[in-house]
């Protein structure tokens, strides 16, 4: 896109390594020029191990903020001089803002992915809900829908240990499993929503799972959601569909973290629905 800026525009960014890839300054300057707002916003690569160069780095040129994705998400927890209540529950930071000098560590992904589920007309308040991957992404989606009132929540995930460690957060309404068909199967029986937050069924990965039988036994009203946004399809929600059920990819969640990050960023309220009628279209351009 064709980015205009004035001299004293303020300065935001994504960093992580690799980052190149990131739909962040596309959305983001997006934003910011349909709402008139004077910030321009950067892709900046930023090594493992460089968190705390950059946050000096940042100050030293006065950026208002930055976005951060792996590997910083977790790094940059104990650099920050305040964390928002979400931050603090995943223990992992995605939105960074400079404010009266301090670092303020925000994580905007939970609410963006609840924002996503309510949109279509998806409360998981009272609801058995199955999440598959206990990944960062797996963790901010299951702590925030326990926030949100879930009933009970089963993870499922290759490395089963993993699954056990995160359940340890609420263990009298969380539960572990593995991988495997016969897991997947028990642990989908009883879930009223499902969320793959795995990177199986991702573009450029090659990975997929390897059956999709499981499926089956998850009860006919529960949707299907992908945290993937490309493809916009995978199959996962190509089979979920194909069963009639609602099916939902990462999209939403891609969209509304980064409406909430500007928000933060900017200390004002952003009318996020039109926001998400804005950024839409533009992430489905680079769907396969
Ligand atoms: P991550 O930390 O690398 O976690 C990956 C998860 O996938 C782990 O649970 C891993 O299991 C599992 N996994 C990987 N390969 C597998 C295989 N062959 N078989 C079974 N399980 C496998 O990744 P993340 O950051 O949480 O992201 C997870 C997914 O969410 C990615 O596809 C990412 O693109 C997507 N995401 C989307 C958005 C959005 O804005 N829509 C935001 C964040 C993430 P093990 O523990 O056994 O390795």
């Amino acid at each position: 896109m064709q980015l205009s800026y004035e001299n004293d525009s303020r300065k935001l960014a994504v960093i992580g390594d690799p980052v190149l890839h990131s739909l962040s300054p596309l959305l983001q300057n997006t934003m910011i020029q349909a709402l008139g707002l004077n910030y321009v916003y950067l892709c900046q690569p930023v090594a493992k191990g460089q968190a705390k160069a950059w946050l000096d780095a940042a100050k030293l040129l006065d950026f208002a903020g930055f976005n951060c994705t792996m590997p910083h998400k977790v790094d940059m927890v104990p650099l920050m001089d305040g964390l928002d209540e979400d931050a603090a529950l995943f223990q992992a930071v995605n939105t960074v803002c400079l404010r009266g000098g301090r670092w303020y560590g925000c994580n905007t992904d939970g609410r963006g992915f609840y924002q996503s589920l309510l949109r279509r007309g998806i409360d998981p308040a009272g609801r058995n809900v199955t999440i598959l991957g206990t990944g960062g992404a797996a963790k901010s989606v299951a702590l925030k829908l326990l926030q949100q009132g879930a009933a009970h929540i089963t993870v499922c995930n290759r490395t089963v240990s993993k699954a056990e460690q995160l359940c340890r957060y609420a263990p009298e309404r969380m539960e572990a499993k593995g991988f495997s068909q016969a897991e997947l199967t028990e642990g989908v029986r009883h879930a009223d929503l499902l969320v793959n937050c795995t990177s199986l069924g991702m573009k450029g990965t090659g990975a997929d799972f390897a059956s999709l039988d499981f499926l089956d036994a998850l009860p006919a009203h529960a949707p299907v959601c992908d945290l993937i946004y490309s493809p916009a399809a995978t199959s996962l929600l190509r089979r979920a569909g194909e069963q009639g059920r609602t099916a939902l990819n990462g999209i939403g969640l891609l969209v509304w973290q980064a409406i909430y990050a500007l928000e933060e960023f900017t200390q004002t309220s952003i009318d996020g629905a039109a926001m998400a009628r804005l950024l839409e279209p533009v992430v489905q351009q680079y769907q396969a």
